[in-house]
Formats: C-alpha cells, structure tokens, sequence
C-alpha cells in the first residue's frame, strides 16, 4: 500500500519513476541498514519468494539504477512487465517477508510508492 492510503494507484504522484533518481538514490542508501527483530518475524508468516514492488519502474530507468546502485536486486516478476527489488525465498521462516515489508514501509515512509508482495512456488 502506498503513502495514500490506495490500492489503487495508477495515478499516484509518489510512483518511484516521478521520483527524483537522487531521492530514490538516498532512500534506498538508507534502507540498507534495516534489519529486522524477532519482533517483526513473530508476526510475519511467509513463503515463496518475496519482492517489493513497484508499478512502472523499468529495468534501464534511472530509479532503478539507483536502486542497484546501492545492492538491491532488480528483477522481474513471474507475469509481471514492471520491475522490482527482489527481497529473497521465505522458506517459511517469515524473515524474508518480515524485512520486505520493513523496506515497503521505509519507502512509503519516505514518499514513495510501494508494497510489499510475494509469489509462491
Ligand atoms: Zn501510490
């Protein structure tokens, strides 16, 4: 969910390509240090393999550059057109899907719209 408040975003001013690259740039610097706490697993319960996502970011953009610039990994979803971070496989742990969404949530945080989102095997 975004910063708005919407599942319905298609004309949302916070989309990551409206985003200035240099913005997206020191967010997602930011967002290295998260870590997550035995308190944010305790309440996630995941599987599959776990991506925050965003609509229109495209692989050459510059968003998304600097989004790999500072480690993430950019990549497709299965049926998807769009790219996004893939956070990594939640073998049922919940870490993974713990940390995609404290990421999701650091990037609403900072007026950019995303969610946190998962495909099972
Ligand atoms: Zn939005």
């Amino acid at each position: 969910m975004c910063i708005n408040k919407s599942y319905d975003c298609k004309n949302c001013p916070n989309q990551i390509h409206n985003v200035d690259p240099l913005k997206v740039k020191e967010v997602a610097k930011a967002a290295v240090n998260i870590q997550v706490n035995g308190e944010d697993i305790k309440r996630a319960y995941g599987c599959g393999r776990v991506y925050v996502s965003f609509l229109k970011l495209r692989k050459t953009s510059k968003q998304a550059k600097a989004l790999e610039s500072v480690g993430f990994n950019i990549t497709r979803r299965p049926h998807s057109t769009q790219y996004h971070i893939y956070v990594g496989y939640d073998n049922a742990t919940g870490r993974q899907l713990a940390y995609g969404k404290k990421l999701a949530k650091h990037f609403n945080d900072n007026d950019i719209c995303c969610y946190c989102d998962g495909d099972d095997d």
